[in-house]
């Protein structure tokens, strides 16, 4: 469904992203982790063809949906895309919703421009959708404004207008950060039972191994614009090869559900006018040698797993 392979984006002279890999099938979850700044939203960005918008562009490899390549479409291409097959989640929803426009017009939009519904078939698509998003009374809902509802009401309603152009792909970029813990539980299982209901395929960005650990299949682990380690989620949690996925993996009984996890592994994340030179990681990494310094690895194969570490495995 959708292919990514040796991703490489710059902004002026600057590579804030390069040799990011990952594919996905139907019906298929796949979690993008790391910390801040690894380049995980920069990812969703070049996926929905929005790196323009910031002055980024796709310098290297190839981005396949649906068996078309995303780095050449034209932007008029795109758009019809975007909010359409490609639907995407970002994590404060006030940036997708109009707060001068009521909800039913806003989620009516949708299906009228992407499936050419009139307005009443439209209306009667957004109340069904908004009811297997199990909010209550959505003939009301659709009356009000986004003001008048709480955080998480709000991110369904995102969730919604994704849904409404029933589109093949998800990727939902943080979703669950901006609300509060309880929400957040209820807003991944929500995730988690439409990938299955409607056979959806779902990105879903997060900082949360343990977010990871119980709705995706597959895990890309990026470190400073680069994917690390990637596999199935059961391989990977079983035995990480890498020692950053080690350290994500160590910090989830802290039970910490924000940032505050993450930055639990010592050291900084490295800001990208600076790259470390050889393993991005060597400056944190506990089990660093000299050739880590100097040497860039390259993927190692383990099981159907892959890292990128000169001395991969479990710590000595
Ligand atoms: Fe650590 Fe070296 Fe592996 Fe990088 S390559 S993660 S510095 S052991
Ligand atoms: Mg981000």
């Amino acid at each position: 469904m959708l292919e990514v392979r040796d991703l490489e984006v710059a902004f002026g002279p600057v590579a804030p992203l390069s040799g990011v890999s990952f594919s996905l099938e139907k019906g298929e979850t796949l979690g993008i982790v790391g910390e801040s700044g690894s380049g995980k939203s920069l990812t969703a960005m070049s996926v929905m063809g929005l790196l323009p918008l910031s002055g980024g562009r796709i310098t290297a490899g190839s981005i396949m949906f649906d068996g078309q390549d995303l780095t050449n479409l034209p932007e008029p291409a795109y758009r019809k895309l975007r909010g359409g097959r490609l639907g995407l989640i970002t994590q404060n929803p006030m940036t997708s919703l109009d707060p001068l426009q009521k909800i039913g017009p806003q989620v009516d939009a949708v299906a009228r421009l992407h499936l050419g519904m009139n307005a009443s078939e439209a209306r009667a698509r957004t109340v069904e959708i908004l009811g297997t998003l199990r909010i209550p009374e959505p003939g009301t809902i659709c009356n009000r404004y986004p003001h008048q509802m709480s955080g998480g009401m709000k991110q369904r309603i995102v969730i919604a207008m994704a849904l409404a152009a029933d589109p093949d792909v998800l990727v939902a970029d943080e979703p669950t950060t901006a609300l509060d813990v309880t929400v957040q539980a209820q807003i991944i299982r929500l995730l988690d039972d439409l990938v299955k209901e409607r056979d959806l395929s779902l990105v879903l960005i997060t900082h949360d191994m343990s977010v990871v650990a119980q709705t995706c299949d597959k895990v890309v682990v990026m470190y400073a614009g680069r994917a690390i380690e990637h596999g199935p989620v059961e391989a990977i949690f079983d035995a990480p090869q890498h020692p950053y996925t080690q350290a994500l993996i160590g910090c989830i009984p802290k039970g910490l559900s924000d940032d505050e996890h993450l930055t639990g592994i010592p050291g900084t994340v490295p800001n990208v006018l600076n790259y470390p030179k050889g393993c991005p990681f060597h400056p944190r990494c506990t089990q660093a040698k000299e050739i880590c310094a100097t040497d860039v690895p390259a993927f190692v194969q383990h099981g159907n797993g892959q890292a990128a570490c000169h001395f991969p495995g479990a710590p000595q």
